[in-house]
């Protein structure tokens, strides 16, 4: 057995989380003119579909700052104050505690909730506790999610500002299509491999792997603190040497110092693969990142 240092998967993020707070939403949209709509998305995914759907009309922010873990967020009393000044927050309730509990606190404006849109199932039942019982949130792994979303939000966006409804609705079939293609290139790129396991830092790719007929197992849950126990390493090496696994995925907001040891002892390969929880290359945006994963998990599960 390897021995594992504890609590090395957490995060040092908590100080970027709690003083980096990203610019406050723009006054202008992209086009210059001053925004009809100042978005503040929960998270990543969520910004990328605001921004698509509200394009030149919208102003859009980031209550995850950029870089940083959303699951188990902290949230300033500037980043609260500036949930109750825009004119619409996109989130997912029961993802991240400290955005419901801002929402309920102060009451923004307007809210699009895309949760029920998401379709979230419960995690399964090998993520860790405390995760067992509640809903899986990483629906914008799957493209089909991610479009169902965008729909909710473009509904939204035109109810709040009528006036530019029909471009809302527009973006919204663009965003759709780009998704579509997405979802096909992953359909036809997954179809035939030699292996269908993923061993990953933290099982992000629930929805992911249902879609494409992939199985994940994770070295955390569906929260990428919590820590693995032996029993789940126990498990993860059984799983490995079963299904002939070649790649243990690690990903940039997780340590990869199991990962690390865990491929170095049973003579693996790691490889980076994002759960877009964040951005965290700025010249890249959802769907640049989703293609990359596309070419990592080809390559790891050796697809024709
Ligand atoms: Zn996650």
């Amino acid at each position: 057995m390897i021995s594992l240092p504890r609590r090395t998967l957490v995060l040092p993020v908590l100080a970027a989380v709690t003083l980096s707070a990203c610019a406050p939403s723009a006054p202008t949209g992209t086009n210059g003119e001053p925004a009809s709509l100042k978005v503040l998305a929960s998270f990543y995914p969520l910004h990328y579909v605001a921004e698509r759907v509200g394009g030149e009309e919208s102003a859009v922010g980031s209550v995850t700052p950029p870089g940083a873990d959303p699951h188990n967020l902290e949230l300033s009393p500037a980043k609260v104050a500036e949930l109750a000044d825009a004119s619409v927050l996109v989130y997912a309730s029961g993802f991240q505690a400290a955005v419901d509990e801002a929402v309920s606190q102060v009451s923004p404006e307007q809210t699009i909730d895309v949760a029920d849109a998401a379709d979230l199932s419960p995690a399964d039942g090998s993520s860790s506790a405390p995760d067992s019982g509640g809903a899986d949130p990483h629906f914008w792994l799957d493209p089909q999610r991610l479009a169902a979303v965008a729909d909710v939000v473009a509904q939204g966006f035109s109810e709040i500002d009528p006036e530019n409804g029909e471009t809302y609705r527009a973006n919204a079939q663009e965003l759709s299509q780009d998704l579509s293609s997405l979802d096909e290139e992953f359909s036809t790129g997954l179809a035939d491999c030699e292996r269908r396991t993923i061993v990953v830092a933290h099982e992000a790719y629930g929805y992911l792997a249902d879609r494409y007929g992939l199985k994940q197992t994770g070295i955390s849950g569906i929260d990428p603190e919590s820590e693995p126990a032996p029993a789940r390493i126990a498990k993860l090496r059984r799983v490995i040497e079963g299904r002939n696994v070649t790649t243990i995925f690690t990903e940039s907001l997780v340590n990869p110092k199991v990962a690390e040891v865990l491929a170095s002892d049973l003579g693996m390969k790691t490889a980076l693969l994002d759960p877009l929880e964040s951005l965290t290359d700025p010249g890249k945006d959802y769907l640049d990142v989703m293609r990359n994963n596309l070419a990592a998990l080809r390559g790891a599960l050796n697809c024709e």
